[in-house]
């Protein structure tokens, strides 16, 4: 079974703008998928409607074999457990009153039940379990009392990509995370998201106008224009043909 089948997914906002135009796309568990297209494409809506943020007009959504949104309480709870979001604009997407440890854990505390495969020990300090989630990220311990205004752009990405992490989501949408870094570090967490990647067999999709990025990164890539895939293709067949 596929984690994900997306059958023909069609959104609009008003009569003139088709943001997505039957859309359809599967994916198996693991591995990294590319979604690329210009401004305005519909990557942004298509992200939204697979958090259930946004509602769709007409086609399907199974993830698991459920359909998203899912109807029953318990089941939707599982959805957002297993299904998470890293943003563009770390800044933004970070509780500027809050320390990274509280905003590590925020996830932990909403999901009180799970319990991560990488807590090995018993009745660590909450601080200890932000410290190790730094850890994972690549960022030093010492960081778990800082505040966001204190973080470069990159570190913070980085405390972003850690929180995503802490329920150990089968499946991580990211959508532009490297966009507004400089172009050095955005390398670091295009390779920090593969490291992720391959030691948990997590899927991510990966959202981007950046060619570079999602090639780097991506061993399928699907090109979306004005909300139709117009060409895909896996990385190992580009050099192929000729
Ligand atoms: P991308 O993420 O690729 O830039 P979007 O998904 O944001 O693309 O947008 C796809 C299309 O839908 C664009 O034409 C955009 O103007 C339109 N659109 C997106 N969000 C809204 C909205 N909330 N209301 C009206 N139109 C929207
Ligand atoms: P980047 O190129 O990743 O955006 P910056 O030039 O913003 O990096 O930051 C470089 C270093 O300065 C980082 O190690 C960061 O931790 C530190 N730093 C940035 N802002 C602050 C701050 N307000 N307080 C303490 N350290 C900071």
């Amino acid at each position: 079974m596929k984690t994900l089948t997306i059958e023909k997914l069609t959104k609009s906002y008003a009569k003139e703008t088709v943001a997505l135009d039957e859309f359809s796309l599967g994916i198996d568990q693991g591995g990294c998928i590319g979604i690329v297209g210009e401004s305005g494409s519909g990557k942004s809506t298509l992200a939204r409607i697979l958090l259930g943020l946004e509602s769709f007009d007409q086609g399907q959504i199974l993830f698991k074999g459920l359909q998203i949104p899912p109807k029953k309480k318990k089941d939707y709870r599982d959805y957002r457990r297993d299904v998470q979001m890293v943003f563009q604009d770390a800044t933004s997407a970070l509780n500027p009153k809050l320390p990274i440890w509280k905003i590590i854990l925020e996830p932990l505390d909403n999901f009180k039940e799970v319990k991560p495969s990488f807590i090995k020990e018993d009745g660590l300090s909450r601080k200890a379990v932000a410290s190790h989630l730094l850890e994972m990220v690549g960022l030093e311990r010492e960081f778990v009392d800082r505040y966001p205004y204190q973080l470069s752009g990159g570190q913070k990405q980085r405390v972003s990509i850690a929180r995503a992490i802490s329920l150990e989501p089968s499946l991580l949408i990211c959508d532009e995370p490297t966009a507004s870094l400089d172009v050095t570090v955005q390398f670091q967490i295009l390779e920090l998201l593969k490291k992720l990647q391959e030691e948990t067999n997590m899927t991510i999709l990966f959202i981007s106008h950046d060619i570079r990025a999602v090639t780097f990164l991506c061993e399928k890539i699907v090109v979306l224009k004005q909300g139709i895939i117009v060409d895909h293709f896996h990385m190992k067949d580009l050099y192929k043909k000729n």
